[in-house]
């Protein structure tokens, strides 16, 4: 049994009423919150066991599978599909650096779905072994009660267990709207394990799924239709970055719909049809509803055992993951906090410090960097213009850089890198960094540092750059763009 424990404060021994519990944690759900949490856990010597559903790579309330939807069904085979994808565009863009590609290129979709699903078959695997000091059952789990969990396993045979804690890391679902039609869509789980590259794709919505496969099924050559309702992607990005992204993916060939939606799909002799608000009709053999995800709480029966979900079905927590019931926390999607895997993986880790090696700590949630990983990509960190101008107690400065990469100069893509620094004048803080061009994933990461490190635009400055590199850019915006003063309202510390 684990020794130290934040429910019981100083204790060193079990107490006989904890010897009779199976197990010091149940996890619900061996996603990537959900391994860490357990394996970290067992580290600090608690007795812990996870229940997953049976792999597959499209989820349903009978499919999950070890590692969860970032490694099986999101963004490791995503990622995967995205470098594939970008070899269309790099052999174009190769001519002109001497490349004779004499035949067009033929692209195989069922090579690059195979070497993805052995990919992520390898990836469970891995993930199953990462659990070696955890009890594994396989089947659905239940909380029957504050300290009771029931897995039902495939052949229906319910078994309950009995934990001092329980925690909830089952994450999210991909949602569809309502409209007539709708059972004739996919989702970002399909989109990853089609049986053939659609000719024709349409998809509805605007966020990070729809950009990244409207760049991934383009850049395997298919025609895209993107459909969103506001008169530009990525809502909640800083609004020139988002401009910058739509300028891009109309750039490589993408039909951008804004101000759009759906109203209705038909199957057709050749495909389906995808009638728009606007009357126009858009035919496509393959409809993505990337419309959000909800986080997957339904089945749970938590509301039974008194748990409290928010009104999106969310488990509400506090600071250190804990529900209203003491002994069952929940991590990850399905608190829907900021749904991102590395976030998942902080809250995972700082659970198991705090309620078994005796250290309660709160996830932080300030400079959290993330990425769209359209073609290019976006990636920032920190604040967007917007939301400095919202939150800020002085002017703004707000330096950018609109540049043609060198690799452009030669291939000849007519496509700017846009990077973007957000500074409060008073401190000279960098409050907010953001870049869509190549690479600027790898690039922001080592600015996240620079960020949460709390680091001037002086200090920026006087960092020497690395030539010729896009990256240098980001220490020699020399002169500001504009200066904006704060908005009128009542202000935050930044
Ligand atoms: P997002 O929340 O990013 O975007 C949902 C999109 O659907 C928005 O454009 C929204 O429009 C639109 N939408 C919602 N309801 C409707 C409707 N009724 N009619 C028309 N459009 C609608 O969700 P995603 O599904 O793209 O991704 C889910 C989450 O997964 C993300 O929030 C992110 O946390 C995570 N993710 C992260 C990735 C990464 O880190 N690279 C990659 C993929 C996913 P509007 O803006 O107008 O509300």
């Amino acid at each position: 049994m684990a020794r130290k424990m934040l429910n019981d404060g100083e204790m060193n021994k079990p107490s006989e009423e904890e010897e009779h519990y199976d197990f010091d944690l149940f996890v619900v759900g061996a996603g990537s919150g959900g391994v860490r949490a357990a394996r970290f856990s067992a580290q600090y010597g608690a007795k812990v066991a996870i229940c997953e559903l049976p792999f597959h790579p499209i989820s349903s309330e009978v499919s999950g599978g070890v590692g969860g939807t970032c490694v099986i069904r999101g963004c490791v085979p995503k990622k995967i599909l995205v470098y594939g994808a970008n070899f269309g565009p790099e052999l174009e863009d190769a001519r002109n650096y001497g490349w004779e590609v004499n035949e067009r290129p033929n692209f195989n979709w069922k090579t690059l779905l195979h070497k993805k699903t052995e990919e992520i078959v390898r990836l469970n695997g891995i993930y199953k072994r990462l659990l070696s000091n955890v009890k594994l059952f396989e089947g659905e789990g239940r909380v029957i009660g504050p300290n009771e969990v029931e897995v039902i396993q495939l052949d229906g045979t319910k078994i309950s267990y009995s934990a001092k804690n329980i925690l909830i890391a089952t994450g999210s679902r991909a949602q569809r709207i309502a409209i007539p039609g709708q059972e004739l869509t996919i989702t970002s789980d399909e989109a990853l394990s089609l049986e053939d590259l659609p000719r024709r794709v349409v998809i509805l919505g605007g966020g990070y799924i729809a950009v990244e496969f409207a760049s991934i099924w383009r850049g395997m050559g298919a025609k895209v239709d993107l459909c969103f309702r506001k008169e530009l992607p990525l809502r909640g990005f800083d609004d020139e970055m988002r401009a910058v992204v739509a300028r891009n993916l109309e750039g490589r060939g993408i039909n951008m719909h804004p101000c759009t939606t759906l109203t209705e799909l038909a199957k057709t002799e050749d495909g389906i049809r995808a009638r728009t608000d606007h009357g126009e009709d858009l035919l496509a053999d393959v409809v993505l509803f990337a419309t959000g995800r909800t986080p997957n709480s339904k089945r749970l029966n938590l509301e039974a055992v008194g748990v409290e979900l928010d009104k999106t079905g969310a488990v509400k927590v506090d600071e250190f993951s804990r529900t209203n019931i003491p002994s069952i926390w929940a991590i990850g999607d399905v608190t829907n906090r900021m749904n991102l895997t590395p976030v998942a993986l902080m809250e995972g880790t700082f659970f198991a410090k705090t309620v078994f090696a005796g250290e309660p700590t709160k996830p932080d949630y300030t400079h959290i960097p993330c990425a769209v990983f359209c073609i290019p990509p976006l990636s920032v960190v920190g604040l967007s213009e917007e939301e400095a101008i919202e939150k800020a107690n002085g002017d703004i400065a707000v330096y950018t850089s609109s540049f043609n990469p060198m690799r452009n100069t030669i291939s000849g893509r007519q496509e700017k890198s846009v990077m973007k620094l957000v500074v409060d004048k008073e401190t000279d803080k960098v409050i907010g960094a953001s870049m869509c061009g190549p690479d600027a994933p790898e690039i922001m990461q080592g600015i996240a540092v620079a960020l949460k490190c709390g680091a001037t635009k002086t200090q920026f400055d006087s960092t020497v750059g690395i030539h010729p590199s896009a990256a240098e850019e980001f220490v020699t915006m020399r002169s500001v763009t504009r200066v904006v003063p704060p908005a009128s309202k009542p202000k935050t510390n930044l």
